[in-house]
């Protein structure tokens, strides 16, 4: 069931146009209108949910098949070198539409795109400290 509210359903339930690219029973994949690269889209669950810490694991396990297919299409059809693959959740880590979805970025030798963190090495006492608290 879509909201009224949510940019994403509404592309779902067909009241907003997108370049559709692939659908399966769980999930569509459109091309974003704001390309980082040249064919980079989004999947999403047919469902809403607000992010990836809300989704199902089935819908979320439906996206990630989605997107690593549509990873492997980017390299064979339109010749990328490799393909990031992202979702942010929530605000704080830049998410800006409230639907589920997964960037599916085609990365080019070269293409000048930067990653949204500079590697840098971490202090091995604070890496166990997380690690114990995520276990
Ligand atoms: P976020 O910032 O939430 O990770 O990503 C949202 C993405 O949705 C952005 O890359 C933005 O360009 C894309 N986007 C926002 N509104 C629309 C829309 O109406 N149609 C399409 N195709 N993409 C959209
Ligand atoms: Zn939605």
């Amino acid at each position: 069931m879509g909201s009224e509210d949510c940019i994403f359903c509404r592309i779902v339930d067909g009241e907003l146009p997108a370049t559709l690219v692939r659908e399966d029973e769980r999930t569509i994949a459109f091309m974003d209108i704001n390309p980082a690269t040249r064919g980079h889209c989004l999947v999403i669950p047919k469902n809403h949910h607000d992010d990836a810490i809300a989704a199902s694991p089935e819908d979320l396990a439906a996206c990630a098949v989605a997107a690593g297919d549509l990873a492997g299409r980017a390299v064979e059809r339109l010749g990328a070198d490799g393909a990031a693959v992202v979702s942010f959740a929530r605000p704080a880590a830049g998410q800006t539409v409230f639907h589920l979805h997964f960037h599916v970025v085609p990365r080019y030798i070269n293409d000048g795109l930067q990653l949204p963190w500079i590697p840098q090495p971490g202090d091995p006492d604070a890496i166990a400290a997380a690690a114990k608290e995520l276990s």
